[in-house]
């Protein structure tokens, strides 16, 4: 939505330099990113987008530039030595979260496993409205949040609270959300 290139500035990631971007879902305000609002594309260097193969569709108009780039996901795979792709289908039919590897631990880019954190982590099994497939979203969530609630596990996820990096306990019968800074605004 506009956010990305400053974020990465933020972040002290020269954009020129990516090669590979990994996509959650073919939503907008997880794909546009890749084309600037000037219309060139956002990442000079950039030699292949990883998507779901449910959500490949997305790569017309605006986003057709890149559309030779893709590399449809289908199944667990590696994209390099420290992340690998794993479909979650439900939120949208490509729906596909990314585990990252560090020596601090693991952290898993969810995407829109979950949008309201104030309710669906106390209650995973509610859905909502923008998730396509209700049950399939329902099942993903509940198994990514029983992985999540190991020690040395993080989730970065697109609607939880600035910074949007937390930690997933146990708690009753659902889960408990701890961020790693306090959120902002
Ligand atoms: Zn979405």
């Amino acid at each position: 939505m506009g956010l990305i290139y400053d974020a990465l500035d933020e972040a002290g990631i020269d954009r020129a330099q990516i090669t590979d971007v990994a996509i959650t879902h073919r939503h907008e305000d997880h794909v546009s990113g890749l084309i600037a609002p000037d219309g060139s594309e956002a990442f000079a260097a950039l030699e292949r987008v990883w998507i779901g193969t449910g959500d490949t569709s997305v790569f017309t108009g605006r986003l057709e530039p890149v559309r030779e780039r893709v590399v449809p996901v289908s199944e667990k795979v590696a994209i390099n030595d420290w992340t690998t792709a794993l479909p979650a289908p439900g939120h949208t039919p490509g729906h596909t979260v990314y585990e990252v590897r560090s020596g601090a631990g693991r952290l898993l880019v969810w995407g829109d496993t979950v949008h309201v954190p104030t309710l669906q982590f106390d209650r995973p099994n509610v859905a909502w409205e923008f998730d396509g497939d209700q049950s399939q979203a329902r099942t993903a969530r509940v198994a990514l949040l029983e992985q999540l609630a190991q020690p040395q596990h993080f989730v970065a996820g697109a609607h939880l609270d600035s910074p949007g990096v937390a930690r997933v306990t146990p708690s009753g019968d659902g889960y408990a959300l701890e961020y790693l800074a306090p959120p902002i605004g």
